[in-house]
């Protein structure tokens, strides 16, 4: 019999997100636990970090009954019969959540090189992804979260995939390496002014996310994309996740069991990791900074952030590297490939830092 002590706590707690997200989802899967009262207290969690806590279909929900099957039946200071009835009732909700889990699998993963849409943006435009190489660790370029507004990172990381498709050799055998050019396609369709860097709901997709410190209403740069009062009341969305096109991304990351995540920006010239850095992914965030020339920033202070995908990412175990490019214009190829080829290469390398 597995007791909770034989879980990692991280590990439960990053389930335990995940728990969460279905809910948000409101799938049958977590209607069911919820209504058996399986939900895990997250509460009691809070505030552990998640380490390579990934979340992809059925080894997600083996993960997820595991844990709920531990927090059922070795809960501290009970009584045994209460234990006993505590059992029987998690073992029925397990059977449950096992066949559930069993017809709810997601199909076979995409073959290399196939396009295949992760999900839709309010609009109902497809965001789309595609896999080259196909080792175990697992990296993800994202562009174009705040959609026309920064379009040429969706030019910089559509063109990362032109080149590995003519240099596969470059891609080293441990690696898989996904390509999401935007995650904001309606906002790309929509100019390339201010007004569209949100989604079509009017959010800021890099304020939604579920972080501890996420607010309806956000902030940014005084003169960029939040004009020269640097505040916009309600981008965060009017909760986290609100909006498809982060539910994709989460999905996604989460699906796939993406490693680490290079996700660009343009316009202000930094390189960050999650906001305070001191995370797996400040090493590699400190290497792009060195290749590219653009300054490593470890706490942000010239804005209030919140909500930010980097900091969701380092909360559920992925390392999360934000690379925002000095101009909106160019993709400044030459740095940007080594970056990328850099934190390839530190990714294979087991150790220290990765
Ligand atoms: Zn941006």
């Amino acid at each position: 019999m597995l007791t909770q002590s034989r879980l990692p706590l991280a590990a439960l707690e990053a389930h335990t997100r995940c728990l969460r997200a279905m809910a948000a989802e409101r799938t049958p899967l977590t209607r069911l636990a919820k209504l058996a009262g399986l939900s895990p207290p997250g509460a009691r969690l809070r505030g552990l970090s998640a380490s390579g806590g990934h979340c992809a279909a059925t080894a997600h929900r083996v993960r997820v009954l595991r844990a709920l099957w531990a927090f059922r039946l070795a809960p501290a200071g009970r009584g045994r019969a209460a234990a006993r009835v505590r059992g029987a009732h998690g073992c029925l909700v397990i059977v449950l959540l096992g066949l559930l889990g069993l017809f709810g699998q997601a199909g076979p993963p995409p073959e290399a090189g196939t396009w295949y849409t992760i999900g839709q943006s309010v609009e109902g435009r497809p965001i789309q992804a595609v896999r080259l190489g196909g080792g175990p660790v697992r990296l993800a370029l994202m562009g174009s979260i705040h959609g026309g507004w920064e379009a040429n990172t969706q030019t910089l990381v559509q063109t990362a995939y032109t080149f590995f498709v003519a240099h596969p050799e470059a891609i080293p055998d441990g690696l898989s390496v996904y390509f999401v050019p935007t995650t904001n396609p309606d906002g790309l369709a929509a100019g390339s002014g201010r007004d569209a860097a949100w989604n079509a709901h009017g959010v800021d997709l890099n304020r939604n996310f579920e972080t501890p410190n996420w607010s309806t209403d956000s902030f940014g740069q005084v003169g960029g994309r939040y004009g020269p009062s640097g505040t916009r009341a309600g981008a965060g969305g009017p909760a986290p996740f609100s909006e498809p096109e982060t539910q994709a991304i989460r999905d996604f990351v989460l699906g796939e069991r993406i490693d680490a995540v290079l996700s660009y920006h343009s316009g202000i010239v930094s390189v960050t990791s999650r906001d305070g850095g001191d995370d797996p992914a400040q090493p590699l965030a400190e290497q792009v900074a060195a290749i590219t020339g653009y300054p490593y920033i470890k706490t942000w202070t010239a804005y209030r952030l919140t909500g930010q995908f980097m900091d969701w990412l380092s909360a559920v175990g992925c390392k999360g590297i934000e690379v925002d490019l000095p101009n909106q214009q160019d993709i400044d190829w030459d740095k940007n490939l080594a970056a990328i080829e850099a934190v390839m290469a530190a990714l294979q390398a087991p150790g220290p830092g990765t």
